[in-house]
């Protein structure tokens, strides 16, 4: 009798968790495996389930410089944004997100006063905030943040640059209420995103990737890479990417610099490197503008330096040399710290600024004097 109660309790253990789940999770088919443990006994389930969608809207978290676009792309491609679709989005000031909402009042946008009204009213939410503090502050806040939004089926996709460890233990947290995750950073920045260009670098949950490749992701980017189903990966290859991005803007800093101080035309110099091997379209982007000290900001220096400083201790930890981005990172540093020369907002091209300041060469004194 003690043996058959054990048994119909854990059958009717298992059948409760078993029917919350299949009302939670999201469309596709997916082969899942849970493990249950009663007292001594465990038991191992197998089972194919398919999910219903509570709700059709997609959310965004952050209308910043990369949000917008993004936001935007979501709508023009027809991913959200009718009566039955809508897009509902937070931004921690409402202003930008009500002016988001104006611009595109062709479409349905729903603009709340919390992120976790977001995450509540959706399956499907995009993240987009600057640094790890602003993430964890918008995800752990207790009263709005997204995580207190987060119910059994809700989805996250968190495309912000943040540290590894950020990721994991916000993949946790929503995995510990029933939710799915995916890690999803982008290479490309301000102009790609309003376009649809970016390249997305996902690790998480393949089953959500696979939902919002065609449903999201591919209107916003031009390609998608899904690394691993360990979150970490794809921040992993937003770092190696950043960080060589970093070293290359400050090497071509430092190049353009000493051109101008041995009386080489650097407009001329520009077009000589767009011509050869080391062409690039950063350095054919970003040159016409650094020579005109035009640095308004499509990627702001204060966080290519978050993300290089991110990338270095990436490097220590995996015991590996990168003593030159290394210096490009404390380049970075100098600029982002420097009062003076105020370039911390403005865009990462602006640490050519701090190369004139540390040369004493005659062209970059009088360019300093003159300006
Ligand atoms: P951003 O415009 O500076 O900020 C993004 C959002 O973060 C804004 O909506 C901002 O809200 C919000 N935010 C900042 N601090 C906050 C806080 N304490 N609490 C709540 N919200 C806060 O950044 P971004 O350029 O779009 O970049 C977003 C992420 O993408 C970053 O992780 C960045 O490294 C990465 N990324 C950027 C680029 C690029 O070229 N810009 C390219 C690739 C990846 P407010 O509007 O209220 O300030």
């Amino acid at each position: 009798m003690k043996h058959l109660n054990l048994f119909l309790n854990i059958l009717l253990l298992c059948i409760g968790r078993v029917s919350s789940f299949l009302h939670a999770v999201p469309t596709t088919q997916i082969r899942h495996s849970l493990k249950f443990s009663h007292h001594f006994i465990s038991l191992q389930i197998d089972f194919n389930y398919q999910l219903s969608m509570t709700s059709s809207a997609i959310g965004f978290v952050g209308i910043g410089i990369m949000g917008e676009g993004m936001a935007a792309r979501l709508l023009e491609g027809n991913i959200a944004g009718t009566d039955d679709k809508p897009l509902i989005i937070w931004n921690r000031t409402k202003a930008k997100a009500e002016e988001f909402a104006t611009k595109y009042s062709a479409y349905k946008v729903i603009v709340k006063d919390t992120a976790k009204e977001v995450v509540q009213n959706c399956d499907v939410t995009y993240s987009m905030l600057s640094t790890p503090e602003a993430s964890q502050q918008v995800f752990y806040d207790a009263e709005g943040g997204v995580l207190a939004g987060i119910t059994a089926g809700k989805s996250i996709v968190d495309c912000a640059t943040l540290a590894e460890e950020d990721m994991t233990k916000m993949n946790e947290a929503v995995l510990a209420k029933g939710g799915h995750f995916l890690e999803a950073p982008v290479s490309g920045s301000k102009v790609p995103a309003a376009q649809g260009q970016l390249i997305f670098l996902c690790a998480g949950s393949k089953t959500l990737f696979d939902s919002v490749v065609d449903n999201g992701l591919n209107v916003m980017g031009k390609a998608s890479h899904f690394f691993s189903d360990t979150v970490g990966f794809g921040t992993r290859a937003k770092l190696v990417v950043n960080s060589l991005m970093g070293t290359m803007v400050a090497a071509f800093s430092e190049g353009i610099a000493l051109a101008e101080n041995v009386g080489l035309d650097a407009s001329t110099m520009i077009q000589v490197i767009s011509q050869g091997a080391i062409a690039s379209p950063v350095y054919a982007l970003k040159g016409p503008k650094m020579i005109a000290h035009d640095h308004a900001p499509n990627f702001p220096l204060k966080h290519a330096h978050k993300d290089m400083k991110l990338a270095s201790d990436m490097a220590k930890n995996a015991g590996v040399e990168y003593s030159v981005m290394d210096t490009a990172e404390a380049l970075f540093a100098k600029a982002r710290d420097d009062t003076e020369l105020n370039v911390a907002d403005l865009d990462f091209s602006a640490v050519f600024e701090c190369v004139h300041k540390e040369s004493t060469g005659e062209y970059s004194q009088k360019r300093r004097k003159t300006e």
